[in-house]
């Protein structure tokens, strides 16, 4: 399976090499023609602003989006949740806007600005997933279609909807590729 991680911002090469990892291909997209022939799509952590600029600026947002409704299957961490959801609190700043659900912003105070935390996820199994969380979002509210996955501090940090995959904290600073393999699933319709 060709699996993009778009790369115009963020920790990319952490994506790759995770989906090599799994056993499936990683393609770093730099302009919208490469999104061609992809299963899915992986918009990194990063700065949302600043990726969404750019975003902009390559033609990405209506190229993605009409690969989505051709059934690309979408996966964004941290900047990228942000840039999936369709409400972003305070801020009108340029967004996909696919998932049901609104981003809440740098949510972690300063103390907590990144910090790392077992998670409970039931759908990775039963072992906790270390998750690392960098100047984070967390999910504040989500529609009825939106599957939550994981919470933290009664806060959502994980959720799914159909194929499209959110999550406020970073697998790829991590070795465990558990989610990974989830958001692989998903694009095989095995989940
Ligand atoms: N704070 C960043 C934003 O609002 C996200 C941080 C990250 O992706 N690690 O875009």
């Amino acid at each position: 399976m060709k699996i993009g991680i778009l790369a115009l911002q963020g920790d990319v090469r952490e994506h790759a090499w995770a989906i090599q990892n799994t056993g499936n291909e990683a393609v770093e997209v730099k302009k919208a023609s490469q999104l061609e022939g992809l299963a899915g799509l992986i918009v990194p952590g990063g700065e949302s602003t600043t990726i969404g600029k750019l975003m902009e600026e390559y033609g990405f947002f209506s190229a993605i989006k009409e690969k989505a409704e051709e059934g690309l299957g979408i996966y964004g961490t941290c900047a990228g949740l942000i840039l999936l959801a369709k409400e972003i609190a305070g801020s009108t700043q340029p967004r996909l806007g696919l998932m049901d659900i609104v981003a809440q912003r740098n949510a972690y105070g300063r103390q907590r600005e990144s910090f790392e935390t077992d998670l409970e996820i039931p759908v990775l199994g039963e072992e906790p997933f270390r998750s690392v969380f960098i100047r984070a979002p967390y999910i504040e509210a989500v529609g009825p279609e939106v599957q939550v996955l994981a919470t933290y501090d009664n806060k959502i940090v994980f959720a799914r909807q159909g194929r499209f995959l959110a999550s406020a904290f970073h697998p790829e600073e991590t070795e465990d590729l558990r989610v990974h393999r989830y958001f692989i699933r998903i694009l095989k319709r095995e989940v």
